[in-house]
């Protein structure tokens, strides 16, 4: 079968680990060349090398999605190297946890920063490397924490939920350009973000429990089964479809 991506560049924030990681190889596998636009220079360089082992092109530099200066940097770079952008994948995340009374104004700006500003500043830099092509694909990675209460998650739900409210305006706005815009709502997944967090394997099955995963066997999710769900919407059968969100949850929340 003839790869899906082949000829296409994709950027995927936050490339260097987990999710992002999972996306970008996954994307390079299916014969995509990556631009790697992550925070953690040393991890955003080791996943560059393990695409180009695959036989892809990456690009990698130390960039915060968050600041426009860096990624315009990155993107020039991405268009003097590849000449266009086809794919951003909005990825990068930090997770906070306080509740109300114990939330400080500076976690807040910048948890809403690195998720909800991100994709701002991301889609709208690619968006000029990716209309000249008359194609594109904008995925961001929001959570079932943009639809399902959790204490001590405020800034992190709301960027979620302002990403989804986003999510549909660009649908709309980019449609003529050829591009589609659409969401991968993870539920718990064991990346290096929350593994700290459920340490052991009693731990994460206690979590499976809880959140309410139904689907068998019960377990948190793999990083791979969301980077699945974004190389769908990546894709060549996913052309009728935009503005939507595909919840890979284990079945915790239905929409
Ligand atoms: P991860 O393993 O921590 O990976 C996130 C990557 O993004 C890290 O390399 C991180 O670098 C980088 N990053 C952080 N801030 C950045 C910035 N300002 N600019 C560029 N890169 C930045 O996390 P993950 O679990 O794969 O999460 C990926 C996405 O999935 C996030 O948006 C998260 O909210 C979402 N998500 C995750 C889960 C889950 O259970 N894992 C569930 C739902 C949604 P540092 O390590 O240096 O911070």
């Amino acid at each position: 079968m003839p790869m899906q991506l082949e000829g296409r560049v994709a950027m995927v924030t936050g490339g260097g680990s987990g999710i992002g990681r999972a996306s970008a190889m996954m994307l390079a596998r299916e014969g995509a060349d990556i631009v790697i636009c992550d925070i953690d220079d040393a991890a955003g360089q080791k996943v560059a090398a393990e695409v180009e082992a695959l036989g892809r092109e990456a690009l990698a530099s130390p960039t915060d999605s968050s600041d426009s200066a860096q990624v315009n940097r990155l993107v020039e770079r991405a268009g003097k190297r590849f000449g266009k952008l086809d794919i951003v994948v909005n990825n990068a995340g930090i997770v906070s946890q306080a509740t109300i009374r114990e939330l400080t104004e500076e976690s807040w700006d910048r948890t809403v920063a690195v998720h909800l500003k991100s994709m701002f500043l991301c889609s709208q830099a690619a968006l000029e490397l990716m209309i000249p092509g008359g194609w594109g694909r904008i995925v961001n990675i929001i959570s079932r924490a943009a639809f399902k209460g959790r204490a001590g998650t405020g800034p992190y739900s709301a960027a979620k939920g302002g990403m989804l409210a986003y999510s549909r305006v660009l649908a709309v706005e980019t449609a003529q350009w050829g591009v589609t815009v659409n969401n991968v709502a993870p539920g718990t997944t064991l990346t290096p973000m929350v593994e700290a967090g459920f340490p052991t394997e009693d731990i994460r099955a206690q979590e499976a429990r809880s959140s309410g995963v139904i689907t068998q066997p019960m377990r948190l999710a793999e990083a791979d089964e969301i980077a699945a769900a974004v190389l769908y919407l990546c894709g060549t059968h996913s052309d009728h479809v935009t503005g939507t969100t595909l919840h890979v949850n284990g079945g915790t929340y239905m929409p």
